[in-house]
């Protein structure tokens, strides 16, 4: 029987945007930011707490888009709970070189756990935003802004 990865990948997809986790507003967030992708339509707001240790002690967000986005949101979150800002930093751009790269080569997935599930993106050039939304999102709450676009 042939295993079909991409249908693995479809279906953490299909199961995160139905069930997105951490998933709600944070009370006594130490930092937070909205996001929009004109494209698209999605809207989030993220939130988050961190230590005296710039350790991401906990993150959610909330908002509504399409499945990419509100997936990836949601993937985002898993992975950077009880990381480092370092971190969380080198896994966006491993994630962002991930989704940005030629699709005709095997995807450098490495590290990236999880998040890999993305990795079909590349093939849709238009949907990589809806991807990247999210983290774009936290560099704007880390950095102190209110808000992001992609556009
Ligand atoms: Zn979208």
């Amino acid at each position: 029987m042939m295993f079909d990865l991409r249908d693995l990948y479809q279906q953490v997809i299909v199961d995160h945007n139905k069930s997105p986790r951490n998933f709600h507003v944070m009370a006594n967030a130490t930092c937070m930011a909205e996001g929009f992708n004109p494209l698209c339509g999605d809207k989030l707001t993220l939130y988050l707490k961190l230590d005296s240790e710039k350790v991401i002690r906990d993150i959610s967000f909330e908002g509504s888009g399409c499945a990419i986005s509100t997936a990836s949101a949601s993937l985002m979150t898993e992975q950077l709970k009880g990381r480092t800002l370092d971190e969380a930093e080198s896994l966006f751009s491993r994630f962002h070189d991930m989704v940005t790269s030629d699709p005709t080569v095997e995807a450098d997935t490495k590290g990236l756990d999880k998040l890999a599930v993305l990795g079909g993106i590349r093939e849709f050039p238009s949907r990589i935003k809806c991807a990247t939304l999210c983290w774009h999102t936290l560099n704007a709450a880390l950095a102190g802004d209110e808000s992001a676009s992609t556009e």
